[in-house]
């Protein structure tokens, strides 16, 4: 693996710079960081701009519309993008589902589904845990019974990220109950219109609304909206959640919040000097960028295996756990950094005018931030993937 930059690709650097200049705006950055349609809306025109270059599906195969970068260039456009502030794909239709409809489904759903995933004219979110089945994800209940050419679905699922916004969701299904319990999952795409379909909004403790439950109340879905075989879904579930685990490790973001909080402690003044000064804090700080450091040459590796045809494989889970281990590291350090300021709730009508404008959005990543080590697969089940599989124990 070679990450030196070549001539051309520093060449490219400058493209993404450009590109970035001219099209992640401070009223698109505005819009996206708002509630609810404005959000939606927003974050459509930031995928669309990236359509319309050609650069929003890198690993999607080229026949479908992907973008075939090198590892270097992935890692180019990901460390741009992050320092520019803009954010990822919202991940369910370009990075979760896609990956399995081109890599298991039939030539019909790779037309209807691919292209327009591409154009973000579909919204998807995911629908694998319920109550009941999180880390044991085998134990899923929600039925799928056959009726003509038609499944009937039958139960719920929780967690449900961004349900609210959704025209489709990829689900899990129990399709047989009589042997092994993970072979009788099915995996369905699922029309959100469907009569029957119920979605609840849960409220987070972060006080935003991104998660749901998605009751399904006799839903009929077509069977040719079944991927792959029927009862074979887990096999495909697998691949997929390889592909969540890798993104979750958000190593270019991080980056850019480690730079950005330098320079806030830079500019705090503690004890008549900067808060950069504080040993304490230059520790930690020093620690945590190592250690993304070398999460993102593993990250790498994991990538350069990708290009080379294998797919992430186990070591995804490792990139999970140090990834969102970090994650919370810096949003701690934020928190500190905030002090007591970080007790005021974003939304509370005085919020711009006590103290610093950081301070709210600290408590919000921070309080978000809890969940980054349970979803995608909680990190102590990711520590036993990876005793069994990485370490042989
Ligand atoms: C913010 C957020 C967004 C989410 N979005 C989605 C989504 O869009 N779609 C979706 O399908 N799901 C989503 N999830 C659900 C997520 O995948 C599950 O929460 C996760 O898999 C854990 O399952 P659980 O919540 O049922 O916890 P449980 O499985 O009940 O686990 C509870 C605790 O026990 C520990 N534990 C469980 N089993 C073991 C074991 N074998 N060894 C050691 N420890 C163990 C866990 O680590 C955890 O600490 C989301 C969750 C969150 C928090």
């Amino acid at each position: 693996m070679d990450i030196t930059f070549s001539a051309e690709e520093l060449a490219f650097r400058d493209q993404v710079r450009e590109f970035l200049a001219e099209n992640w705006t401070e009223d698109l950055a505005r819009r996206i960081r708002g509630e609810d349609e404005e959000f939606k809306a927003a974050q459509i025109e930031w995928q669309n701009k990236l359509n319309d270059k050609g650069w929003l599906a890198p690993g999607w195969p080229v026949e479908h519309g992907g973008v075939a970068w090198s590892v270097t260039e992935n890692f180019i456009f990901e460390t741009e993008r992050s320092l520019a502030g803009a954010p990822d794909v919202v991940p369910f239709g370009l990075k979760m589902v896609a990956p399995v409809i081109y890599g298991f489904g039939n030539d019909e759903q790779k037309k209807r589904f691919l292209p327009r995933i591409l154009k973000s004219q579909d919204w998807w979110c995911q629908g694998y845990s319920e109550p009941g089945a999180g880390s044991d994800l085998a134990a899923l209940k929600t039925k799928a019974e056959l009726d003509g050419d038609d499944y009937i679905v039958n139960g719920a699922k929780v967690w449900t990220t961004y349900a609210q916004y959704a025209d489709w969701i990829f689900c899990l299904v129990r399709t047989d109950s009589s042997g092994k319990r993970q072979d009788g999952i099915s995996f369905l795409l699922i029309d959100m219109k469907s009569p029957g379909i119920t979605v609840n909004k849960i409220s987070s403790i972060d006080d935003h609304h991104s998660l749901n439950e998605v009751v399904f109340d006799n839903v009929r879905v077509p069977v040719a909206n079944r991927i792959g075989e029927q009862d074979k879904g887990w096999t495909y579930a697998k691949a997929l959640l390889a592909h969540e685990r890798t993104s979750i490790a958000a190593v270019a973001d991080s980056k850019r919040r480690l730079r950005d909080l330098r320079k806030l402690l830079s500019e705090e003044i503690s004890g008549g000097r900067p808060l950069l000064e504080d040993v304490q804090f230059q520790n930690r700080l020093s620690n945590t960028e190592i250690e993304l450091m070398a999460l993102e040459y593993t990250e790498l590796r994991v990538l350069a295996s990708t290009a080379d045809g294998k797919g992430p494989g186990v070591e995804s889970s490792l990139l999970k756990i140090k990834g969102t281990e970090i994650q919370q590291a810096i949003q701690q350090m934020y928190m500190d950094l905030a002090g007591y300021y970080s007790g005021v709730l974003h939304g509370d009508e005085t919020a711009e005018s006590i103290g610093h404008a950081f301070g709210h959005d600290a408590r919000k990543a921070y309080m978000y931030g809890r969940a980054a080590t349970i979803y995608g697969g909680s990190n102590e089940v990711q520590k036993n993937i990876t005793a069994k599989y990485v370490l042989g124990l």
